[in-house]
């Protein structure tokens, strides 16, 4: 019904035209980057959100950093003008700026969608909308037609709230923080998935992206993590995973070993602190 997914000429296109990107059929990567610097360094993270599109309605995970709503309601009306199934979920994994800093502008913008997943707190901000929240557990589903979304066993959790999503069609894992390292934008690696980024030293920024965000994983043992994670990815039969900081994976059993080693590396550094701070210009 849609383009077919792009695996080949994406190195050939301008980083600006890369999104959205159809990572699995009727799946979409939207949104934008943001540079934070660290060590003199700037790394370039995503806060990314992915539309999943049944035969009846579509699902967005994640909303973007709040300064991306521009850029995702752009994308989400282009794919809406494309023929994608109306949005009617917004799923979120937890309550960090990054994951769901445009909920209340989604649900303005989309009066006939439910936010759907852990929903404590959210009516605290938005009353307005209550009676449009659903709680979800583990092992519930939501039919889009076609397929259908669920919410699974969130391995590395950033809060006690986050739920994991998981499309079950393409086998689409939606892990949030679970996966999360930078890439380099001089490297041309926006918009790429993280086996079309080969330069890019996946352990390294794995660990620096659990050292700046992920500060419990330095008192836990991350083997155990790991192993369940491998656990989760055997059971569910997971061919793609889609990180809302890191880039696309496509190649799980060749990628994930990479930043798994990463999350080990990083438990055994100690904490380095929050990111270095810029001079103001005067
Ligand atoms: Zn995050
Ligand atoms: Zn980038």
């Amino acid at each position: 019904m849609l383009d077919k997914p792009q695996t080949t000429s994406m190195l050939d296109t301008p980083v600006n035209e890369r999104m959205p990107r159809e990572i699995a059929p009727g799946v979409f990567w939207i949104g934008d980057c943001l540079a934070q610097r660290h060590r003199g360094k700037v790394y370039h993270g995503y806060n990314a959100a992915f539309l999943v599109a049944g035969d009846d309605a579509s699902i967005l995970v994640e909303t973007g950093h709040p300064k991306d709503f521009p850029v995702i309601e752009r994308h989400l009306n282009e794919l809406f003008g494309r023929g994608v199934a109306p949005l009617k979920y917004l799923f979120v994994t937890h309550q960090e700026t990054p994951h769901c800093g445009g909920l209340g502008r989604i649900l303005r913008t989309f009066p006939d969608s439910l936010l759907v997943g852990d929903v404590s707190d959210y009516h605290l901000a938005f009353p307005q909308y209550e009676h449009r929240m659903r709680a979800m557990n583990e092992g519930d589903e939501i039919d889009l037609g076609g397929r259908s979304f669920m919410a699974v066993e969130p391995v590395i959790r950033d809060l006690r709230t986050t739920w994991w999503g998981f499309d079950t069609r393409e086998r689409v894992l939606f892990p949030g923080d679970g996966f999360a390292y930078s890439h380099y934008h001089e490297d041309g690696h926006c918009g790429l998935i993280a086996e079309e980024a080969v330069s890019l030293d996946l352990p390294d920024v794995s660990s620096t992206f659990a050292d700046l965000a992920l500060f419990w994983t330095k008192f836990a043992d991350m083997n155990v993590y790991c192993d369940r994670l491998d656990h989760l990815i055997a059971r569910l039969g997971v061919k793609v995973i889609a990180p809302t900081h890191g880039l696309p994976i496509t190649d799980v059993a060749a990628t994930v070993p990479k930043v798994q080693a990463g999350l080990k590396a990083a438990a055994l550094m100690p904490e380095t602190g929050t990111n270095e701070k810029v001079a103001a210009a005067s």
